[in-house]
């Protein structure tokens, strides 16, 4: 006898996606239209997150995730704003060896984009306003989670009842689902943090992306497009500093404030101006230590969550989404329960490795070049050079960065998925 009676007001889908940011969207607006349906449930209003001016935050999206945008019919709504990133320059504080990455030298597409927080939202709301097989609750909030061999059952703040053969905890850092389900996190903070905003410039910033270490931890200045594009050249700075002085950072006025930025990353670009608010984010790396329990997975930040070195933490997150979405889909083709257990260990096998690697990577690659060490910095310097006059060896990185290497789902690979 099934442990659960379903009532008649219950809303009854294949799968239920707590959490609404950019991981839980696209895996709702991945699911849409191939026959397995789902619910997704945001304690956020989302049609607000929609309406809000920009709010300074932007994010570099690999070559195989456009494609899994694409695939998803997110990107439609992003071709006109997204800035497409062509080259990558790695500098080491004032040394004069570097890395440079064309991207010519891996093929003719872009190495990835950049796009503006309110632009990704935007599309993703757009895109599940147009899909009838996704429910969207939001602002709302899952009060108790009720999991059994059969499926889950989830009561809302609403007084809304779900019920589901899976539930994906998408809901962030402080995932109440990884919480309920009493999977444990490994946790450090790093004693910095990301301060993040948009500059406008003098000059073009020619789609090159640059990231530079000095001894608080990378600085990174990337092209963002013109928008409209009258508004002329921008970029979105992610600088990393010490925690002791970010207060003091964020509190200068902001002439001084721009002046302290160009210390760091000088005057290639001309004039700069900031160009909207600047928001501080605190860096901690984090993993989930299980993903998956009965009925349940994880995915997204909630997972794993990591230093923004180099800009793969939503890249990881949205390589959960073709992962899952793949796995599930395949499942319910071949008339398998979407929640089972074995379905959901072939997404935890598919990802473990991946996203174990890159904490780790991300979390090395700080370590290294976070200090002011002579001989550290010696060594990373030579690194730099040998790998910028090693084609083969560069060629493998930047495919790394673009996201193209590993066993890639179809929607990375640019494939459909049904
Ligand atoms: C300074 C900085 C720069 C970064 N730059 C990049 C970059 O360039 N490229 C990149 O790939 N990544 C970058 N990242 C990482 C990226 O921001 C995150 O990995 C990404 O936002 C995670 O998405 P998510 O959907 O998993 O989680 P979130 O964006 O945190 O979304 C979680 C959602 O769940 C909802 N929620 C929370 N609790 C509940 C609940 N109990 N019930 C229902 N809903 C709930 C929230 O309202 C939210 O909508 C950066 C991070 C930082 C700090």
């Amino acid at each position: 006898m099934a442990a659960h009676v379903r009532t008649q007001c219950e809303t009854q889908v294949d799968v239920l996606i707590v959490g609404g940011g950019f991981v839980g969207n696209t895996l709702a607006a991945a699911l849409a239209g191939t026959g397995v349906s789902s619910a997704m449930v945001d304690t956020a209003d989302l049609r607000e997150a929609v309406d809000a001016e920009f709010d300074g935050r932007s994010f570099a999206v690999s070559l195989s995730n456009q494609r899994l945008l694409a695939g998803v019919g997110i990107w439609e709504g992003l071709v006109e704003r997204a800035a497409p990133i062509l080259d990558i320059r790695i500098s080491d504080n004032r040394s004069l060896m570097f890395l440079h990455y064309d991207h010519r030298e891996a093929g003719d597409d872009p190495m990835g984009f950049m796009v503006e927080n309110h632009h990704l939202r935007r599309a993703q709301y757009e895109r599940l306003q147009a899909a009838d097989d996704v429910r969207v609750f939001a602002p709302d909030r899952v009060e108790r989670l009720i999991r059994n061999q059969h499926g889950v059952s989830a009561e809302l703040g609403s007084g809304g009842k779900v019920w589901a053969r899976l539930v994906v905890g998408a809901d962030g850092r402080s995932s109440m689902v990884r919480a309920d389900a009493g999977i444990g996190t490994t946790r450090w903070s790093y004693d910095q943090s990301g301060i993040v905003c948009t500059v406008r410039h003098e000059r073009h910033h020619n789609n090159i992306a640059h990231e530079r270490f000095l001894p608080a931890g990378p600085f990174a200045i990337l092209p963002l497009r013109g928008d409209p594009p009258a508004a002329g050249n921008r970029s979105s700075l992610v600088w990393t500093e010490r925690n002791v002085l970010t207060p003091t950072i964020m509190g200068l006025d902001d002439t001084s404030f721009m002046a302290e930025a160009r210390l760091r990353f000088g005057d290639f670009l001309g004039e700069v101006e900031l160009a909207g608010p600047r928001y501080v984010f605190p860096l901690s790396l984090q993993f989930a230590q299980r993903l998956m329990e009965q009925r349940l997975v994880l995915a997204g930040d909630a997972a794993h969550a990591m230093h923004p070195i180099a800009g793969q933490g939503l890249n990881m997150g949205l390589r959960d989404v073709a992962a899952l979405a793949e796995v599930l889909v395949d499942a319910a083709r071949l008339g398998q329960d979407v929640g089972d257990q074995q379905v959901l260990a072939r997404y935890v096998r598919w990802r473990r490795f991946d996203n174990t690697m890159m904490l780790a990577a991300t979390d090395g690659l700080n370590r290294l070049f976070s200090n002011d060490v002579s001989p550290v910095r010696l060594a990373r310097d030579l690194g730099l050079a040998a790998i910028n006059r090693l084609p083969p060896v560069k060629r493998f990185f930047m495919r790394h960065a673009m996201g193209l290497v590993g066993d890639l789902p179809r929607l990375l690979r640019g494939e459909r998925l049904i």
